[in-house]
C-alpha cells in the first residue's frame, strides 16, 4: 500500500475502509540470512537498508516489547550534524542527508522539519569553540554560522538575554538541523522493511545466543530458537546486558534520560534552542508542547523513569533562559535508558565472535543518527567491512587511545 495525495482522498470518499496495517505480524521462520535483534530505530533502519539497499530480504527484527517503546519513541526528536571531531561529522553529515530524504525512501510522512537549532554561546572562550565547530561542520560539507546577538534577539526575542550570570552574547545556527516524529521514523522504516520482506517480530525477547565453534548460529528468544547466519544486535540501552548473553562486557553504562512536555501553547520557539550555561535544550512540537531536557540522572540504572532531582535541575536551566517558562504547565515527562559510551561515541563493529555484530553506545544523540546508523551497520553486515563513515566507530579505539572524545571529559560516561 502506498501512500499519495490521491489515496487520501480516495480512502476520504470512501469511508477509510482501505487502509491496511502498516507491517504484518508473522510466525518467526526457523532461520534467516540475518537477525536483528532490538526493533527500535537503528533494528529497523538496519533491517530496512539490508533489504533495499544490499537486496538481503530474508531477515528478521526481533522486538522485545513493541514497536516504539525503546527510546525510538522516547527521545525529543532532534536531528543536527553539528558535531566537531573528525570521526563524527562526517557521519552525522551522512545521516542529515539521508533524512533529507527520507520520506520520500520510505513513501512515509515521518515529519521532518528542518527548523534550525541554535547553540547559544555565553562567554568569549565558548564562541571560540563554537566558529570551531562551525567551521568543522563546513569540512564536512554541512552548513553552519554563527548569529550575532541581535540577530538572535529578531528570532527568539523571550531569552533572557542579560542574565547578569549568563549573559547570552550568540549563537552557533544550523538551518538545516531541526525535528522528525520519533515513533513516525520506527513505523515508516518498520513498513518499508515489511513491504520488502523483511519480517518484524515484536514480543519475542533474545534470551542466549547460540554458538558452534565460536560462531553464532541463532538467537534463543522467548518465542523459540530462530538460526540465523549473521546476529545484529542494536539494542540500545539494554546493550551490557544483551552482549553479556555472548560473554561481553561493554565500555557502556546505561543512564537514565528525561524528557519533558508542556501544555500546548501557541507557536513561540522557530526551532531548537540550547542553552550554553547549563544543560538544557527546548523545542516546540507541531501540536504546541514545549519539548525540553536537559542531564543525566546521573546514576546507572535500566528504568524507563528518573527522579525528581533532575526534574529540578532540568526546569532551573529553562528559568534561566526562559523565564516564560515559568508560566507554562508541565503535561508529561518520561525517561529512557542510555547507553553511554567511555568516550561519548558510538560503536558500529563486529565482535571477536564469528557472526556477532555489534550497534551501540550512542549515549543520548542516536536519534539523529537512525539512518546513518543503519545505513552503516547494514553495510558491515552485507560486507564485513566498516561504511566509509563509521570507520571510526570500532571497539578496539578504547585499546589504542584513539577515542572519540566530543566533549573533552575523559572516561566517565554520565559525564558525555
Ligand atoms: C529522553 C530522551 C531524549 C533524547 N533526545 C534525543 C534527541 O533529541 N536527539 C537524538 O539524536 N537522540 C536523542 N535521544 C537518544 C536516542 O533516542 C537513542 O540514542 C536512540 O533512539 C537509540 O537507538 P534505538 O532507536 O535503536 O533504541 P531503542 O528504541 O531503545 O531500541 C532498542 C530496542 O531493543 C529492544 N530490546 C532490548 N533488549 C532486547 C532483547 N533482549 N531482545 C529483543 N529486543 C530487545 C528494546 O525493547 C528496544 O525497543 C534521546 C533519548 C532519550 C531517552
Amino acid at each position: 500500500m502506498t501512500f499519495s495525495g490521491l489515496r487520501v482522498v480516495k480512502e476520504a470518499l470512501t469511508g477509510h475502509k482501505g487502509w491496511k496495517p502498516l507491517w504484518r505480524n508473522p510466525e518467526p521462520k526457523p532461520s534467516y540470512d540475518v537477525v536483528v535483534v532490538g526493533g527500535g530505530g537503528h533494528g529497523l533502519a538496519t533491517a530496512y537498508t539490508l533489504a533495499a539497499t544490499y537486496g538481503i530480504t530474508n531477515v528478521a527484527v526481533l522486538e522485545k516489547g513493541w514497536l516504539g517503546s525503546g527510546n525510538i519513541g522516547r527521545n525529543t526528536t532532534i536531528i543536527r550534524s553539528n558535531y566537531l571531531l573528525p570521526g563524527n561529522q562526517p557521519f552525522y553529515e551522512f545521516s542529515m542527508k539521508l533524512w533529507e530524504r527520507q520520506e520520500q525512501d520510505l513513501n512515509f510522512n515521518s515529519m521532518v522539519s528542518q527548523r534550525g537549532i541554535i547553540n547559544l554561546f555565553h562567554t568569549d572562550g565558548q564562541r571560540d569553540a563554537y566558529r570551531r565547530r562551525g567551521n568543522a561542520m563546513h569540512l564536512s560539507g554541512a552548513d553552519g554560522r554563527l548569529l550575532t546577538r541581535e540577530e538572535l534577539r529578531e528570532k527568539v526575542p523571550f531569552l533572557n538575554f542579560d542574565n547578569a550570570r549568563f549573559p547570552i552574547k550568540g549563537g552557533l545556527m544550523q538551518s538545516r538541523a531541526g525535528t522528525a516524529r520519533h515513533d513516525g521514523v520506527a513505523w515508516g522504516y518498520a513498513r518499508a522493511a515489511d513491504m520488502r520482506g523483511v519480517d518484524i517480530i515484536q514480543n519475542c525477547e533474545v534470551t542466549g545466543f547460540r554458538m558452534e565453534g565460536g560462531r553464532v548460529t541463532g538467537v534463543e528468544t522467548t518465542r523459540g530458537t530462530i538460526g540465523a547466519g549473521k546476529v545484529g544486535v542494536a539494542v540500545a540501552g539494554s546493550s551490557s546486558r544483551v552482549m553479556a548473553m555472548a560473554g561481553m562486557r561493554l565500555p557502556i553504562e546505561s543512564h537514565v534520560l528525561q524528557a519533558f512536555v508542556s501544555e500546548g501553547l501557541k507557536p513561540t520557539i522557530p526551532g531548537v534552542v540550547t542553552f550554553g550555561a547549563g544543560h538544557f535544550y527546548v523545542s516546540q512540537s507541531d501540536k504546541g508542547g514545549l519539548v525540553f531536557g536537559g542531564d543525566l540522572d546521573g546514576y546507572n540504572s535500566y528504568a524507563q523513569r528518573g527522579g525528581l532531582p533532575t526534574v529540578e535541575d532540568v526546569i532551573e536551566g529553562g528559568m534561566a533562559l526562559m523565564p516564560m517558562i515559568g508560566r507554562a504547565r508541565l503535561l508529561r515527562s518520561w525517561g529512557g535508558i542510555m547507553d553511554m559510551s567511555m568516550d561519548g561515541s558510538p560503536i558500529i563493529d563486529r565482535t571477536h565472535i564469528d557472526g556477532l555484530y555489534f550497534n551501540g553506545g550512542w549515549c543520548y544523540g542516536g536519534f539523529k543518527a537512525t539512518p546513518a546508523s543503519g545505513y552503516a551497520f547494514a553495510h558491515l553486515l552485507a560486507t564485513d567491512t566498516p561504511h566509509e563513515t563509521a570507520r571510526a566507530y570500532r571497539f578496539d579505539r578504547f585499546t589504542r587511545g584513539h577515542v572519540i572524545d566530543e566533549k573533552g571529559v575523559g572516561a566517565q560516561p554520565n559525564l558525555h
